[in-house]
């Protein structure tokens, strides 16, 4: 089964054609970053327009260098939520029209369902059931992974989503936008024992999250230092943040595989490309004879590839969708 996937739901425009959930043939991914990057953050007008710009050119290039044409894609996989409702509107859209035209079954996907699958894609090997820590710019799951297309949400964030943390902290020390890289870049020069930033535990589901309060710890100590005329160590500070963050990671995420009694974890979304956390991972789970699975970075942040595999599992579960098939801003992981 050839997958032509298309993912639109925030900054970038991607397009991708995968063989059965798998196998990527092409991988197309026009960022822009460097757009939003002037307004520190993502601006949704800007995103949907430079979308209808993009997607045309985006799809045409994954079909040439998958060495396909329309006529040998057997189903279009679409992100249609959750994301920006604008951004989202142009990848489903075009997949309708293309679904429409070609008559060609249409296929929606959630998202964050497509990062987990991106797992599936460079672990040939890796089955269900697993724990996939989800950890992105918008969302921070711990999700027990039943079977393909069957998810259960242990815990989520209250507040802050990981890479958004990652974002304002960087934003408060001077990096810029997207944080993510640069604090990941700037702590390996930096003490990550420096300071000692909380650890939120929530009592009444400890497999939440919570990252508000870090963040406004580290703007505390920011102000604090500045009223005092001291001056900071932005690479300290970014050190020692991003330790706190990964400590919070890994006790949920093994607090999760442990309870479950699996043996397997996984990783994904765009804050699953950061160094300290995989490294982390890594020891950990090789301490705990746990196995251990990560996309490559390129396949952790916004890609169509992603798409492609879950768009698979859908499909050969009997999804197909009809031309009122919507973009839905705020879908729930689990929900149609
Ligand atoms: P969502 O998937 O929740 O809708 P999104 O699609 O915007 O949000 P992703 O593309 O999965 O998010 O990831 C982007 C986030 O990942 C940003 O917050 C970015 O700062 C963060 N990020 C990227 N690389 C790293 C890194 N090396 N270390 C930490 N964070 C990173
Ligand atoms: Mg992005
Ligand atoms: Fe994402």
């Amino acid at each position: 089964v050839k997958i032509l996937a298309i993912e639109s739901s925030c900054d970038e425009t991607a397009a991708a054609v995968v063989v059965n959930g798998r196998e990527a043939l092409s991988n197309v991914i026009s960022s822009q970053i460097d757009l939003h990057t002037l307004y520190g953050g993502v601006v949704p007008e800007i995103a949907s327009r430079k979308h209808i710009e993009n997607i045309n050119y985006v799809i045409e290039e994954a079909l040439e260098k998958a060495g396909s044409t329309l006529d040998d894609i057997d189903a279009i996989g679409v992100t249609y939520g959750p994301g920006l409702v604008g951004a989202l509107l142009v990848g489903v859209a075009e997949a309708k029209a293309i679904s429409f035209a070609k008559n060609i079954p249409l296929v929606g996907v959630h998202h964050i369902e497509g990062h987990i699958c991106a797992n599936y894609v460079e672990n040939k090997e890796l089955e269900p059931p697993f724990i996939c820590l989800v950890v992105s710019g918008g969302h921070t799951h711990l999700v027990k992974v039943e079977d393909y297309g069957k998810y259960t949400i242990l815990g989520k964030t209250r507040d802050d989503a990981a890479g958004e943390a990652f974002d304002k902290v960087a934003r408060a020390i001077g990096l810029g936008y997207p944080g993510g890289p640069k604090i990941d870049k700037i702590s390996k020069e930096g003490n990550p024992h420096a300071y000692e930033f909380p650890r939120a535990k929530i009592t009444d589901n400890a497999y939440d999250f919570s990252f508000s309060g870090l963040k406004s710890s580290v703007l505390n100590q920011i102000n604090m230092a500045e009223m005092k005329k001291e001056k900071i160590v932005p690479a300290d500070i970014a050190a020692s943040f991003q330790n706190a963050v990964v400590d919070t990671l890994l006790t949920h995420a093994m607090m999760a595989v442990k309870e479950s009694g699996m043996n397997k974890l996984a990783i994904a979304g765009g804050v699953a490309s950061n160094t300290a956390i995989r490294a982390a991972f890594e020891q950990k789970c090789k301490e705990e004879n746990i196995e251990f699975y990560h996309p490559s970075p390129i396949l952790c942040t916004d890609n169509a590839v992603m798409i492609g595999s879950a768009a698979y599992y859908e499909y050969i579960n009997g999804k197909r969708d009809g031309w009122d098939l919507n973009a839905i801003p705020n879908l729930k992981l689990g929900e149609r």
